[in-house]
């Protein structure tokens, strides 16, 4: 299959099953979300696209190599969005929520694009789970973002998973730091790869995240920021470690964490199920405090993270944990007289009004068929209209459960169906 036609999204993904255990594995994270006082925000699919140039920097993957661009009708060069955080930060400085109490939280769930080479786990098109805090530094709020985070993975039952912690110090320490990378770099010109020696000009950086193993054994010795950062980041990341240590969310240092955006300053972080090997990353966060400023705001402090719901998926299948079995079905209809169809399908229409989930035949099965359907779907239990039934207004209604079966006046029906599923839907 040629490359232009490749799928760009993990299609089995969008279908069912999995398309129900993703509406569950996010409504999970947005009820999350919302109990730790973040409100549910959606921002446009495609953008100007200097603002992730702007923001994300243009040395950045997603900005150089990533980003779709077209130039619509009006001569506007747009972007998809490659993730939420931009948008969301423009929203909050154009739409007035700096004058919200803060931080001012706010989660998202949707699409994101990015032109990728297309495996398991890497799509072009993508879905997302983002959560951001907007307009504290404090540092309780890093620690409550890690927490909704790694909250939300527990909820779903992925065992395993590791969060790498770092800081980057405040972007008045890094150029000092930068310095003393470069110096380092330069060193070791001869054993570096054309990537990492293209990275020392535009964001050394990004060395660290060097997939080639000589480039790697050179990151190693390299100095990293961790080391460099002023003292109040120091503070900053010291109070983030009080909070995780005290809610007992694990986590291990990792100095040479940078993540791949020009935005993040203080604490970054990324989890990862190690099992999912190359595409491992499953979420990945970190304090922005200048990222406002780059989109013509006034100075705001933010700090946020994101999950790959694909990626999160395709874990909790491995782990046999995927959510959202097949919706149960309180009622199926076995409506074997055809003259009697037309009135059980009303019935059928008012107990879905009283809030039972029921089906019935749709493609004209025999008795027997529409028995293994009924199975097929868990129905909890079949309601049976045959001639003698249909003659008397009544039908037998049959717990699948107990295999208790009862006569039930067509008029009582719904009631009926109703009591049986417990009082919650009467
Ligand atoms: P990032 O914004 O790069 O930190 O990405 C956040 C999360 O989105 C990652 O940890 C991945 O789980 C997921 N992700 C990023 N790019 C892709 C992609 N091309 N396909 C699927 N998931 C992705």
């Amino acid at each position: 299959m040629s490359d232009a036609i490749q799928a760009p999204r993990g299609t089995l993904d969008w279908l069912p099953p999995r398309s129900g255990a993703r509406r569950a594995m996010i409504a999970a994270f947005g009820a999350r979300a919302e109990r730790a006082g973040f409100r549910e925000a959606q921002t446009p699919v495609f953008e100007e696209k200097g603002l992730f140039a702007r923001t994300a920097g243009e040395s950045s993957e997603v900005v150089g190599k990533e980003m779709y661009v077209f130039t619509d009708q009006g001569e506007r060069e747009l972007a998809l969005r490659p993730e939420f955080t931009a948008g969301i930060v423009r929203a909050y400085l154009e739409h007035g929520l700096s004058r919200e109490a803060q931080p001012v939280r706010l989660w998202s769930a949707g699409s994101c694009y990015r032109y990728a080479a297309v495996q398991r786990g890497r799509y072009r098109e993508f879905t997302q789970v983002n959560a951001e805090a907007i307009g504290s530094d404090d540092p309780a709020v890093d620690a409550e973002l890690i927490a909704l985070q790694v909250g939300w993975f527990r909820e779903l039952g992925l065992d395993g998973i590791e969060v790498r912690l770092n800081t980057i110090g405040d972007r008045a320490d890094r150029e000092p730091y930068l310095a003393l990378l470069r110096a380092y770099l330069d060193e070791h010109l001869g054993d570096v790869d054309g990537d990492v020696s293209r990275q020392r000009e535009l964001n050394p950086l990004r060395a660290f995240d060097t997939k080639d193993p000589a480039s790697q054994a050179v990151m190693a010795g390299a100095p990293v920021i961790a080391d460099h950062v002023g003292e109040a980041a120091a503070a900053h990341f010291a109070q983030v470690r009080a909070f995780l240590d005290a809610r007992g969310i694990p986590y291990v240092l990792d100095p040479t964490l940078v993540r791949g955006l020009d935005y993040y300053s203080r604490t970054t972080w990324e989890v990862s199920w190690p099992e999912l090997g190359a595409q491992s990353g499953i979420g990945g966060g970190g304090r922005y405090d200048g990222l406002a400023e780059l989109i013509g705001g006034p100075p705001t402090p933010g700090v946020g993270f994101a999950c790959g719901v694909e990626r999160v998926l395709l874990a909790l299948e491995a782990q046999e944990r995927l959510p959202g079995a097949p919706s149960a079905c309180d009622a199926f209809f076995m409506v074997l007289a055809a003259e009697a169809r037309p009135a059980l399908h009303a019935l059928m229409e008012q107990a879905r009004e009283r809030g039972l989930a029921c089906e019935a035949d749709l493609a004209g099965r025999a008795a027997k068929g529409q028995m293994k359907q009924a199975d097929r779907v868990g129905a909890a239990r079949t309601v049976v209209c045959g001639d003698d039934e249909w003659a008397r207004r009544v039908c037998l209604v049959r717990d699948m459960t107990s295999g208790e079966q009862v006569e039930v006046a067509l008029d009582d029906l719904v009631g009926h169906l109703a009591d049986a599923a417990g009082g919650a839907q009467a």
